[in-house]
């Protein structure tokens, strides 16, 4: 047992230290809103690749919290060390656990590599040993780096513009002055690499292996996640090597429908829209735009975080008896409230006038820092930061 005064260790988008009461008062915020809004039943089984961060958290509480099913979750995350913090989402998990055990709802996890063939195994194995089939499974995971598992080969993912080098302006997180980035252009190494992590191999390998393991009920549906952005970024993301992976993902929701047509089932891609998470606040410009958004999206009362976009995606597209309304590509839209002509034409004109003068006026770069920090439990209202508190928390207590 370590209790420790906890305090955030940050460096740009990187912090090293998690606070344990304000991931649990995250998790919290999110499960009530889960519980005032689902019908608290009608989703039998559901799976979330990368569960407890993000989207696939939002997910994982949706599931469970909203719809009542009954939820494994994957995630790769960090217990404490002595008096090294666990990672944030082992927190947030701790919690989600907890809550289930007070409410009445199931939530399992595996904490391991979700690439690996042995974490779906161990997947297989617990789904069997439970007797049961997947009505859902959501795949969310941000990775920087994937082992292939038949060559073994380890690739990391980049973000960089693909054809010539991107110029812009971004934000430094660590003096919040706003200056121009230059970013070289990809080779068609970074190109193939980011597809390799971030596109839809390994989630087409998740379905094929739990529909070999007869894992599948019919009607199965399954969600990934994507991001389009507006012209600002797209450089960056869209038309970059994170977006050549998006693409691959969007491909492999068409090859993946196709295939479970045959017993019923779905697969899509949703496009969410742009929030403060560990993945996004590393990608360059976006930070700076994040900031400018915000403040548009808030000044119209449109602003969600991730539990209001994934609760509005269940109970609007793919919640059970719901069929998604698709753009033309086949993608489901819940960044429509960002890329909203109005909020987009507040966004570019903050956005053209922008620099470290005014950042805190035009922006709410404040915003997306308490955001940053609140994702790792700290400057959240009603915490004790002074307080000592204990680190070493079982996933399972
Ligand atoms: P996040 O960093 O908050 O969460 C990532 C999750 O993946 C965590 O649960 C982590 O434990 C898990 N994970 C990472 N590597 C893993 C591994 N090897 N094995 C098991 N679990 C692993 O990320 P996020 O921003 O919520 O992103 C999730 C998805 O949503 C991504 O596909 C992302 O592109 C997409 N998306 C994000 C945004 C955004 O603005 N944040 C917008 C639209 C779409």
């Amino acid at each position: 047992m370590t209790q420790t005064v906890i305090n955030p260790r940050i460096r740009g988008f990187i912090c090293t230290a998690a606070h344990p009461a304000g991931c649990a008062a995250n998790v919290r915020k999110q499960v009530e809103l889960a519980l005032k809004d689902g019908p608290g039943r009608g989703i039998g089984n559901a799976l979330v690749v990368g569960s407890s961060a993000g989207f696939g958290l939002s997910s994982l509480l949706t599931l469970a919290f909203a719809h009542g099913a009954k939820c494994l979750g994957v995630a790769f995350e960090r217990p404490a060390q002595g008096d090294r913090t666990a990672s944030a989402g082992w927190y947030n998990l701790v919690e989600a656990h907890r809550l289930a055990k007070i409410h009445g709802r199931s939530i399992d996890t595996i904490n391991g590599d979700a690439y690996t063939t042995a974490i779906k195994e161990q997947v297989i194995a617990a789904l069997k040993a439970s007797g049961v089939k997947l009505d859902y499974l959501v795949y969310s995971l941000a990775s920087p780096k994937r082992t292939d598992p038949v060559t073994g080969i380890t690739h990391a993912s980049t973000l960089k513009p693909i054809g010539p080098s991107f110029t812009a302006k971004t934000v430094n997180l660590d003096d919040s002055s706003v200056g121009p980035i230059t970013i070289a252009p990809a080779t068609d190494a970074d190109v193939a690499n980011t597809v390799k992590v971030m596109g839809g191999e390994d989630w087409q390998l998740w379905i094929d292996a739990l529909r070999a393991a007869d894992l599948l009920a019919p009607g199965f549906r399954t969600v990934a996640y994507s991001y389009i952005g507006p012209q600002l970024t797209h450089a960056i993301y869209r038309a970059g090597t994170i977006g050549a992976a998006k693409d691959h993902l969007e491909a492999t929701a068409k090859t993946l429908s196709n295939s479970l047509a045959a017993i019923g089932g779905h697969a899509w891609v949703s496009v969410n829209k742009a929030l403060v998470s560990q993945a996004s606040s590393a990608i360059p410009v976006v930070p700076l735009y994040i900031g400018l958004l915000y403040k548009a999206m808030k000044a119209k009362g449109t602003h969600e975080g991730t539990i209001e976009q994934i609760l509005r995606l269940f109970r609007d597209h793919i919640g059970p008896g719901k069929q998604p309304a698709l753009d033309a590509n086949g993608r489901i839209r819940i960044d429509d409230f960002e890329m909203a002509a109005d909020i987009q034409a507040s966004v570019q004109a903050a956005w053209d006038k922008v620099d470290t003068a005014n950042l805190a006026a035009i922006s709410d770069f404040a915003g997306f820092r308490s955001e940053f920090r609140g994702l790792f439990g700290f400057e959240l209202p009603g915490i004790d930061y002074t307080a000592p508190v204990e680190v070493d928390l079982a996933l399972n207590a």
